[in-house]
């Protein structure tokens, strides 16, 4: 599966504890992330993570081309909800790309557990089957 990570900048902290927590997990897909955060997690979980711009450069639009594609399977975007972010026009679109194409979203903590979980036992396989027949997602 294709998983993309993203964190705010106050945020950042635990998605690195979320996925050193879940790393058994995260070490089985292929992972793309927002620049700083990409690096971030990188250096401290050692895992091979695929940056992209950071967020405010066009990092947010880009993972949003690859589920316009249908190629992510999951997001983990830990949201800052009391700072205003100068690109929040790229969140928004982020978020609502992801309902077009019905790829599960996890904005905090408690959502990426369930998800990271579902996603250990296999209740997220319908999203392989989606892709290998060419869906679209919609
Ligand atoms: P960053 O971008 O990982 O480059 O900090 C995240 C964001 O603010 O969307």
């Amino acid at each position: 599966m294709n998983i993309a990570l993203i964190a705010h900048d106050r945020k950042k902290d635990d998605l690195i504890e979320f996925v050193i927590a879940y790393l058994p997990i995260f070490s089985k897909h292929r992972l793309y992330a927002t620049g700083t955060t990409g690096r971030r997690v990188s250096e401290a979980t050692g895992l091979d993570v695929h940056c992209y711009q950071s967020g405010p450069l066009g990092g947010d639009q880009q993972i949003g081309a690859m589920v316009a594609q249908n190629l992510m399977d999951l997001i983990i975007f830990f949201r800052d909800p009391l700072t205003a972010q100068p690109h929040e026009p790229d969140v928004s679109a982020l978020l609502r790309l992801s309902d077009v194409y019905k790829v599960p979203l996890a904005t905090n903590m408690g959502t990426a557990e369930v998800l990271l979980r579902g996603l250990s036992e296999h209740h997220l396989d319908w999203r392989l089957e989606e892709k290998r027949e060419g869906r679209n997602g919609r």
